[in-house]
């Protein structure tokens, strides 16, 4: 996917209007609790103050009514984390309760070589959400150069990420460095990898990784499925899985997809053992238990010659990508597949430099509770997106950037 990036910009005494993704959890006193997003973006800031521009930075932050500014959701606190990780060299102007206008101008208008404006929340208007064109002209006025590093809001055709880069017509609209890194990983790494190319799916539904199936099966070797999809499929294939999650209505789908891999020549591995309980809880009892689970228990994680098994697949595999945890990872005992997958990932990236792409979401928490998110050759900043190029579909956020 040919994108003009970073090292095609020319921006000294340029005002630059870059989208990142600084929606982080914050606690019921507003300060950060993770601000790996802020970190990711520092690269892209400095990018272009090094090239000698004005980064205006623009983000949303969790779902405001539409209606106004709310402190709640107030960027400020992001503001005041950025200004740290900068350092003092680096003055960051926060605009506070709105992303465009007077009041923008005019902040960006006083801001010194080297400084950094952060604009308010998007999302306090509701032309954000609605890809409005009105709206999208006033955010666009504020920058003579437009830079997407907002991945995990890639797949959303929001004004920030579509309609403001269409309004800044032939100025430069460019993917920052970390949109650069996840469109390696997931598009061209997916459209040639080395092989044997290997996918592992997960998650609670089928229907949510339908697509993402429909689209693996084109591309790779084999596709590993276990979470609570898995049961779907061993349903259709005619194990008994006692109370495990399944969706009835995707019994079909799951059937048609085993029969099309088949015909592609193409091997669906489904668990072959899990982990079951009664209950999702810390002390519960559990079982293992091998082809049919009893009445009243639910399959809750791959079990022991599952994680063999996979973890020899993986082993031998030089691309595989991960979207969805195959287990209930949130709660242990019941964590202990996702941890294994997590490991064998990482094992196979340092000793046969396999690369290894973990969609992100619930997977990337997952790998990064388990420990091993730096040993993965790239773990996803999104979880929708991600999962969007899995399915080979084109993102919003991409395709208003320049070719290069
Ligand atoms: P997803 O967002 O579709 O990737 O699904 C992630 C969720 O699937 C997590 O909250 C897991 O707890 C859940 N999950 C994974 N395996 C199972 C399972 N065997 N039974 C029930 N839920 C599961």
């Amino acid at each position: 996917m040919a994108t003009a990036q970073i090292a095609d910009l020319k921006c000294a005494h340029q005002r630059v209007l870059m989208r990142v993704d600084f929606n982080v959890p914050l606690d019921e006193d507003g300060a950060v609790l993770d601000d790996r997003r802020i970190r990711a973006a520092i690269p892209t800031v400095q990018a272009v103050l090094k090239k000698g521009g004005l980064p205006i930075l623009m983000s949303h932050l969790g779902r405001p009514s539409g209606t106004g500014p709310e402190t709640a959701y107030s960027l400020e606190p992001i503001a005041s984390r950025l200004q740290a990780l900068l350092g003092s060299s680096h003055q960051v102007h926060f605009v506070s309760g709105v992303c465009r206008g007077s009041e923008a101008s005019r902040t960006i208008e006083k801001a010194a070589t080297g400084d950094v404006v952060m604009l308010d929340n998007l999302r306090f208007e509701a032309g954000e959400k609605a890809n409005d064109s009105e709206f999208a002209k006033e955010v666009a006025a504020l920058g003579d150069a437009y830079v997407n590093d907002a991945f995990g809001t890639a797949h959303r055709a929001h004004a920030s990420m579509v309609a403001v880069p269409d309004a800044m017509h032939c100025k430069p609209k460019v993917a920052g460095l970390l949109l650069e890194q996840e469109i390696h990983y997931l598009a061209d790494v997916m459209s040639s990898p080395a092989t044997p190319f290997l996918a592992i799916l997960g998650g609670a539904k089928v229907s949510d990784k339908l697509a993402a199936i429909r689209n693996l099966l084109g591309r790779v070797d084999s596709i590993l499925v276990g979470g609570a999809m898995a049961y779907t499929f061993l349903h259709a294939r005619g194990d008994a899985v006692g109370a495990s999650l399944v969706e009835t209505d995707m019994i079909e789908t799951a059937q048609m997809l085993m029969e099309s891999a088949a015909s592609e020549g193409v091997e669906i591995c489904l668990p072959i053992d899990h982990i079951c309980a009664q209950t999702i809880s810390k002390d519960v009892e559990t079982r293992v238990c091998e082809i049919g689970i009893p009445r009243g228990w639910m399959g809750l994680d791959i079990g022991p010659e599952t994680v063999a098994d996979w973890a020899i697949r993986i082993d031998s595999a030089r691309t595989v990508v991960w979207n969805g945890p195959v287990g209930v990872f949130e709660q242990p005992p019941f964590n202990v597949g996702t941890a294994a997958i997590a490991e064998a990932m990482a094992h196979t990236t340092k000793r046969h430099d396999a690369t290894t792409v973990v969609g992100g979401g619930e997977t990337a928490a997952a790998v990064e509770q388990a420990g091993f998110a730096g040993a993965i050759s790239h773990v996803s900043t999104g979880g929708g997106a991600s999962l969007r190029m899995l399915e080979g579909a084109a993102l919003p956020g991409l395709a208003s950037l320049d070719s290069a």
